[in-house]
């Protein structure tokens, strides 16, 4: 009975039409396998009892045994609520509910042992327990497993008495029905190399588990399958096109040469040569290169992203480069120019505000292949931006183009892809990277330019404030120059701009004796300019500005980099902006301003900025924080929607799941051999119901 798991969720015992549409919509449940897909959240250790003295505030459910003193009804109409007091041999508690008081207040009796479950808290220094379950000692048993499963459920759901209780039952009653049509998934050869639990195990195990160590192994196995597929499916569609799609063979030794020769302005790192023959094989290969570039800010990408773009137009071919702002298009084109510019290439930048009549100038030399060099926005995937040959298309990321995006940009070739190289400016965590880009070749800038001091970082409360502008001051008396960054509030630009000049007037006041430049967003593009280079020039000695410097400058002789509010900034961008120092030999400083008012979250980013310079490691916290859908948006969440794997804690299984998805391609690129039946089975079932995985092939 293959169907089984297909079957509608109306059709189980105990559901019925109206439960089933009901699962349908708050939990998109609709199926068998929908549902035994629906894994707790959370276990309930209901073997343990706590004395009233160990528990504390900041503890999860716990589990008392004891009996209540005497209860009282306080308040009254909608105010109305009851106390209990409840005590153990250890100390004692209140119980309080505030619905449904008269019916408990009935039940309750005073003298008698009852079991008491629930979630603790403190008012007034005093601790209490909102609404705990209370049940009779002398009828309290344990049901099922003693881990309890606690399911996700909805208010509309438990309206309808579908709380998580209510679904573990239903769960249950399927799985006593599912156990026969349960299939292995996995490969054998997988299944003893990793010593995974079987599926037919690990599905009851991790509803009902029978004890810790059981319900471990069968999460274990559930994200190692979950994972495995997500990687199998990514590495067979690298596979496919590697086969499918030739590339452009670019061949090309005279340009390199004469800039390494006459040009280079520094020595290249070792990671940065590494990084270009990585690429370089790739493109003349004669197969079409799809790669992720990732450097930590300021490891020196520009410079690499050129040189893959004189191996193209060497090769009689032109190059593209797609950022997703104007101003990091703007930042590229201004980084690219003076090297085009000395080897005599031509350049140009199109944006949505480029001029109609520059735009057909542009068009028309793309298309005669006059121009060698377009760097731009959105504005490149237009139909009327045509290439007279693309050979090598760059794509800035961070984070935020799609899958589908990228494949446009292929497009602008009718004959063959173009190669692809996709950049993001600030690193992305390991897992993620593996997950969005899996199917990318991956070239990493392990290495910062030498001779760079780590940029100091601290953490000053805005009480410190005057401390902090004597050291600005000192700094500036030794010739250097410091940024000052407000934080961006989207929801109030007015606000904003409010904050931000606030800020310019104390700074003025504060540095009598220097010169202040001003930059933020609603500025007229020549006015910024203007104001910019007053600061690249050295003429102002402080630089106020929004965070639109964050991608916009780069200006050696600056050393601080101080950031108000920082508590209100996410880490990436934390970390962006601290890249705007640390550029020149010099020790640069970068200061965190805030308020004594911090979240949790928000110490933690700042105490993770003060710990480390480490992109990297930046990335990871940053994934823990957030989670993997704000991370990247919500473009290609649908690859992230994982139903038990978590990309923020499950590194190491991810490495050894997409490890065995390699070893399994290299031995049965087709799937074809029979002891891999189940897995191409697995694939092709997943193919027929997820949607969002055709965006990708
Ligand atoms: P990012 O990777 O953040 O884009 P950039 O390409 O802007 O970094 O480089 C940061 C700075 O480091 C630039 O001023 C650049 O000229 C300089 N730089 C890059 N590579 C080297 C190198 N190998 N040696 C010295 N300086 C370098
Ligand atoms: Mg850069």
């Amino acid at each position: 009975m293959p169907g089984f798991f297909n079957t509608k969720i109306e059709f189980l015992k105990g559901v019925g039409p109206q439960k089933a549409a009901l699962l349908n919509k708050e939990l998109l449940i609709f199926t068998y396998g929908d549902l035994l897909q629906h894994y707790p959240f959370r276990y309930e250790d209901r073997t343990r009892f706590y004395d009233i003295r160990e528990i504390n505030a900041s503890l999860p459910y716990v589990q008392l045994k004891g009996r209540i003193r005497s209860k009282e009804l306080i308040g009254a109409g909608r105010k109305k609520r009851l106390v209990a007091h409840f005590h153990d041999d250890t100390g004692s508690i209140e119980l309080i509910w505030f619905g449904g008081v008269n019916w408990i207040e009935k039940k309750i009796v005073p003298g008698v042992e009852y079991v008491v479950f629930g979630k603790p808290g403190t008012f007034n220094g005093k601790l209490y327990m909102a609404h705990p379950e209370l049940e009779p000692a002398s009828q309290f048993s344990l049901e099922g497993g003693y881990l309890q499963p606690v399911y996700s459920t909805t208010e509309k759901l438990k309206k309808k008495y579908l709380d998580s209780k209510a679904i573990g039952k239903i769960i249950q009653r399927l799985l006593n029905m599912a156990g026969p049509h349960i299939r292995e998934s996995l490969p054998g050869s997988v299944m003893s190399e990793y010593k995974l639990m079987s599926k037919q195990e690990a599905l009851p195990q991790i509803h009902i588990p029978e004890d810790q160590r059981k319900l471990q192994r069968a999460t274990y196995r559930l994200k190692f399958e979950e994972l495995f597929f997500v990687q199998l499916r990514l590495l067979m569609l690298k596979l496919a096109r590697v086969d499918k799609f030739k590339g452009i063979k670019l061949q090309e030794t005279e340009l390199l040469t004469k800039f390494y020769n006459e040009h280079l302005p520094f020595e290249l790192t070792d990671a940065q040569k590494r990084v270009i023959r990585e690429i370089y094989q790739d493109m003349r290969s004669g197969r079409q290169m799809n790669r992720l570039l990732q450097g930590d800010v300021g490891s020196g990408k520009t410079i690499v992203a050129f040189i893959c773009i004189l191996i193209a137009a060497g090769s009689g071919t032109q190059a593209a480069m797609m950022a997703p702002t104007e101003i990091l298009a703007t930042q590229h084109y201004e980084g690219l120019k003076e090297y085009a510019r000395l080897m005599g290439l031509n350049i140009a930048l199109l944006t949505g505000s480029t001029k109609k009549s520059d735009r057909r100038v542009i068009h028309e030399m793309l298309r005669s292949g006059e121009l060698h060099i377009l760097v731009g926005t959105h504005a490149l995937l237009e139909d009327v931006v045509q290439f007279e040959r693309l050979g090598l298309a760059i794509v800035d990321e961070q984070h935020r183009f799609g899958v589908a995006q990228r494949s446009r940009l292929w497009q602008k070739n009718e004959d063959i892809y173009p190669h692809v190289l996709v950049m993001t400016a600030t690193p992305i965590p390991r897992t993620l990277a593996m997950t969005l880009y899996g199917d990318l070749d991956v070239s990493v800038i392990d290495e910062l330019p030498a001779g760079r001091k780590p940029i100091v970082t601290v953490h000053r409360f805005d009480s410190n404030r005057l401390k902090v502008n004597g050291f600005i001051k000192k700094q500036i008396e030794e010739g250097r120059q410091a940024y000052i960054v407000y934080p961006l509030i989207e929801e109030s630009e007015k606000l904003d701009l409010k904050h931000l000049m606030d800020g310019y007037e104390s700074v003025c006041r504060a540095f009598p004796d220097y010169q202040v430049s001003i930059v933020h967003g609603k500025m007229k593009p020549d006015a910024k300019d203007f104001e910019m280079q007053r600061f690249v020039k050295g003429e102002t000695q402080i630089m106020v500005a929004t965070t639109v410097i964050e991608v916009g400058v780069n200006v050696p002789n600056a050393s601080v980099m101080v950031i108000e509010n920082a508590e209100r900034f996410g880490l990436a961008q934390l970390h962006q902006l601290r890249g705007r120092v640390g550029r020149g030999a010099d020790q640069s400083y970068c200061i965190l301003m805030t308020s004594f008012k911090l979240s949790k979250d928000g110490k933690t980013r700042i105490e993770t900025m003060v710990r480390t310079n480490n992109g990297f490691e930046i990335a990871d916290t940053d994934l823990r924080l957030r989670g993997p859908g704000d991370i990247t948006g919500t473009q290609q969440s649908g690859v992230l929607d994982l139903l038990v794997a978590d990309l923020a804690t499950d590194g190491k299984i991810l490495q050894l799941a997409r490890q065995a998805a390699q070893a399994l391609l290299e031995n049965d690129p087709n799937l074809q051999l029979s002891e891999n039946t189940n897995v191409r089975r697995q694939i092709n079932q997943q193919k027929k119901t997820e949607v969002n995985w055709s965006r990708i092939s």
